[in-house]
């Protein structure tokens, strides 16, 4: 796990372990920390009104931004999207063009309905503008991508699904995931008690890349919840902020 200072002196590592480690104190100090691009701040302010941090956001962004995989659990309606969508998109955002512009699917964020992948696409849509990162939702009616005219082949950065539509369009051909370096569950309790546990895994194979990293969010933490997060992620940091059960 990563230091990438080499030979640096102390007082330089406990400057990195600070950087990464201490929580948020607000937005603007978050945006000077990791030094967020301009039109995510602008859209931060003006489009979101968001203005201070809740505690998950506060607690999981600085991780997250480390690429550490990470379980958290905060109750609903205490901001776990933007939680993992800031992070997500600053990484993207702070990519060389290069590698910006190919077709190739970077971040995959898995829900269990439709309609909350949906509400997830919008708040991308909120952040970001589309000629920066690309984002898109699966969904079984859209035309094949498989026949299209690889010069106006649709890049996708963000790809929002639910697992089953995911599993078909892999199957199908009509993506691929193998260049996929961040992942998201988000409601990975609801994923489990669905029964999605085998489409997760088989999901998960297909995202071959090296260092891939792994994210789950959940309102509360079963032991499944607990056991898959161990099971999928390599030494994972865990934050539970409020009751776990609540
Ligand atoms: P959860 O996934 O934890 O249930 P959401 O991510 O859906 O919660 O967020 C709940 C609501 O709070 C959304 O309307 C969202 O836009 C809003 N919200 C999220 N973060 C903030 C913030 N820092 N300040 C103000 N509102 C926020
Ligand atoms: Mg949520």
């Amino acid at each position: 796990q990563g230091h990438n200072i080499k030979g640096a002196e102390e007082g330089e590592i406990e400057e990195e372990e600070y950087f990464y480690n201490y929580p948020i104190q607000g937005f603007k100090e978050m945006m000077n920390r990791f030094q967020f691009k301009s039109y995510i701040q602008e859209n931060m302010i003006n489009k979101g009104g968001y203005l201070e941090p809740t505690p998950i956001q506060m607690q999981a962004i600085p991780i997250s931004i480390n690429k550490r995989d990470l379980i958290a659990v905060a109750p609903t309606g205490s901001g776990k999207t933007l939680a993992f969508l800031l992070p997500l998109v600053h990484r993207l955002s702070t990519k060389s063009e290069k590698e910006k512009n190919n077709s190739d699917i970077k971040a995959l964020i898995i829900s269990p309905t439709r309609e909350l992948a949906n509400q997830i696409h919008r708040q991308i849509k909120l952040l970001v503008p589309s000629k920066k990162i690309r984002a898109s939702v699966l969904s079984k009616a859209k035309t094949s991508l498989k026949n299209q005219d690889p010069k106006n082949k649709k890049r996708i950065d963000i790809l929002v699904a639910t697992p089953l539509s995911l599993i078909y369009a892999i199957r199908a051909q009509e993506i691929k995931v193998d260049r996929v370096t961040q992942i998201v569950l988000d409601e990975a309790d609801k994923l489990l008690e669905e029964g999605f546990l085998e489409q997760v895994d088989e999901i998960l194979a297909e995202c071959t890349a090296e260092g891939v990293q792994k994210v789950m969010y959940s309102a509360t933490i079963p032991s499944m919840v607990e056991m898959l997060g161990n099971r999928i992620m390599k030494d994972p940091v865990k934050i539970v902020v409020g009751t776990q059960n609540a």
